[in-house]
């Protein structure tokens, strides 16, 4: 195999050249975003430059042409992530439109008294959607508790089904603990029972191979501006099965057959989701994107990223007062901390001094932090093109900044 070069791929990315108050910028928020490598930027010039037309409408050349690299990124999504057909792969605007979009199609079947499994430690994007079907339903969301060491309490998920549950929807890994939850097994739980699966791949997709078929979830939401690729795309796997019988999301252009005032005809899968002209100038790119995570290899950015994590967290909690949140074995590289009694933005606002970008706050993730008795947390996470040196750099910020947070 050859050696993880971080040093060469790092070249990809110009804009970890930049300096933050004259000190170089070493960028620990990959949870929220990660950056763009040049090719996928220049897939999105070259889209631009040379292709740029609507998509499905045109019978003139370019337009074709557009149209064929949006299909040939479906494609390349579906062979990623192991889909069965190119039908079951919607394009969204990210995970959270993808889980709107379920919710609020999906949803639609759901009768007053209906309950849905979620977790303790869900982003707020697989919350909120949930809670504005119940707006309109009288929905019961039940909520598996996470353990002292983020794990979810799986007797307890496995206590939580009844005859009225519905659905059952949780985050491949969480954004602020790190877990990486057993999806293959929750979800075998759940079909036991005939009951489906929605999972949150946001901070998976990033990190490891994701297999579709092998998980047997019905529908897996992940966003393109986590991977490396554009902002504005996202993909929503379902299963053909499902999204058939489903109702389409929204209305306009692109999802139809026919339209008279009378009477409307959708669209076939996955048209019959896509209302309206899809961000095809970004989707086109996030294929760039795909190739360039292929061409480093998921397991080689997982392995370097996990070193990255044990040498972190061990360097971290020599320090004293360190509280690391989220200690499940084999966890994603997010680490969130708190040094003391320190309040987390005083914390993160230091660091940002000395051109360390790290996340503050309860990261979308309120209900976990109500769980975990606190308001919010720093968070540092890793990607493929962070290095060992920003680690010792990051470790030797904490100390300096250490007393100046009344520690040590
Ligand atoms: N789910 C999880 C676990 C996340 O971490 C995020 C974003 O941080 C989302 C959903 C929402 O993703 P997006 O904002 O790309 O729709």
């Amino acid at each position: 195999m050859p050696t993880y070069d971080v040093e060469r791929l790092r070249r990809d990315y110009p804009i970890l050249e930049r300096q933050v108050y004259g000190k170089p910028l070493i960028y620990l928020d990959n949870t929220a975003t990660s950056q763009t490598p040049r090719q996928v930027v220049e897939a999105v010039e070259n889209m631009y430059y040379a292709h740029k037309a609507n998509v499905h409408r045109g019978v003139f050349s370019l337009s074709q042409e557009a149209t064929a690299m949006q299909e040939a990124t479906r494609e390349k999504v579906r062979d990623y992530i192991n889909a069965a057909s190119t039908s079951e792969i919607i394009f969204t605007r990210g995970t959270t439109e993808g889980i709107n979009l379920v919710a609020s199609s999906f949803g639609s079947f759901f009768e007053n008294g209906d309950e849905i499994i979620l977790t303790a430690m869900e982003h707020h994007a697989d919350i909120v959607p949930w809670q504005l079907l119940g707006m309109r339903k009288r929905i019961n969301i039940r909520v598996v508790p996470v353990h002292k060491d983020g794990t979810l309490d799986l007797d307890a998920y496995r206590s939580l089904f009844n005859e009225r549950t519905r659905l059952v929807a949780f985050t491949h890994v969480s954004n602020v603990l790190g877990t990486v939850n057993p999806v293959k097994e929750m979800t075998a739980y759940a079909h036991s029972l005939d009951v489906p699966v929605l999972c949150d791949g946001a901070q998976a997709a990033p990190h490891m191979a994701i297999d579709v078929a092998d998980l047997d979830v019905d529908f897996y939401a992940f966003s393109s501006h986590k991977m490396y690729g554009p902002a504005g795309v996202g993909v929503l796997y379902g299963k053909e099965s499902f999204l058939e019988k489903m109702p389409p999301y929204q209305g306009g252009g692109e999802m139809i057959s026919h339209v008279s005032f009378k009477k409307t005809t959708f669209a076939d899968l996955p048209f019959k989701f896509e209302a309206g002209t899809p961000d095809f100038v970004d989707i086109a790119a996030f294929s760039a994107c795909i190739d360039y995570i292929r061409s480093v290899g998921i397991d080689a950015i997982a392995a370097h990223e996990h070193e990255l994590l044990e040498w972190t967290t061990a360097e971290m909690m020599k320090i004293p007062g360190m509280r690391i949140f989220g200690t499940a074995p084999g966890k994603c590289a997010v680490i969130s901390f708190l040094m003391g009694d320190a309040h987390h933005y005083d914390t993160g606002m230091l660091l940002d001094k000395l051109g360390i970008a790290v996340r503050t706050g309860h990261h979308c993730a309120q209900p976990l932090m109500e769980t975990l008795g606190i308001e919010g947390t720093v968070r540092a996470s890793f990607a493929l093109y962070n290095t060992r040196a920003e680690a010792e750099a990051f470790i030797a910020a904490l100390h300096r900044i250490a007393p100046l947070l009344g520690i040590e």
